[in-house]
């Protein structure tokens, strides 16, 4: 009995949600399910094919690095989710992609303005990208140094990782969280429909103005405030 067996059954089935959303292709990609109990967490191996994955492949890996579980490597990306679950805490999943859109405003090193009530209602605020990585950070040790990144472009902007899920690492792509393994890829799909949204806005008229404040507010309050009463009770 594999007592990761939960674990690895939720990092997988969120994984295989990349291709079948077309947030990756290829090997690209990755997702993690976290255990707080037990402060490890499941990832998906490195360079395998999604269409080659099962529950078993994934790999347990606890916040000091070390993998508890499962015979392959894990994905190259371990050590920025590592950072992330231990500076972020209450964050329950991450994931990684490089889905066209999100990575375009990256690559463009280019937060995401709030244009609209879809952005509005995953977020209060603009999708921050944080700066370019400095030589001496890529020397070090850059997956880590990615998650120190991220870090300290939400610590810098007073943002909170539980209002705003989603963040652009510049000249590369988005990594997003949430309370588990599924919602972290909900959110990833999301920011790739904001960013193509953005993208289709500011192409119309480069001089959009943001969403007024009070639709902001009222997008993220009906379903996130004290007062929500999006969906079913
Ligand atoms: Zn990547």
């Amino acid at each position: 009995m594999d007592i990761y067996e939960t674990l690895k059954e939720e990092a997988w089935e969120a994984n295989m949600e990349i291709p079948r959303l077309h947030l990756a292709i290829y090997t690209w990609g990755n997702v993690s399910a976290f255990d707080t109990q037990r402060a490890v967490f499941a990832i998906k191996p490195s360079g395998v094919p999604y269409d080659k994955l099962d529950a078993a492949s994934m790999v347990v890996v606890d916040l000091d690095g070390k993998t508890v579980s499962g015979s392959l490597n894990p994905s190259s990306d371990t050590e920025t989710h590592r950072v992330l679950y231990r500076e972020f805490p209450g964050i329950g999943g991450i994931t990684h992609t490089h889905s066209a859109y999100a990575a375009g405003w990256a690559q463009a090193g280019k937060s995401v303005p709030v244009f609209g009530t879809t952005h509005a209602d995953h977020g209060a605020e603009t999708i921050p990208c944080t700066p370019f990585m400095n030589a001496e950070a890529v020397r070090n040790n850059y997956e880590l140094e990615t998650g120190n990144l991220i870090v300290k472009t939400f610590r810098e902007a007073e943002k909170d990782p539980g209002n705003m899920p989603m963040v652009l690492v510049a000249g590369h792509g988005p990594f997003t969280w949430g309370k588990n393994a599924a919602q972290s890829v909900y959110h990833a799909a999301v920011l790739e429909e904001v960013c193509k949204m953005a993208l289709f806005t500011v192409t119309i008229n480069p001089a959009s103005p943001p969403l007024p404040e009070h639709l902001i507010r009222k997008h993220w309050e009906r379903k996130h405030g004290p007062n929500a009463y999006y969906g079913q009770k």
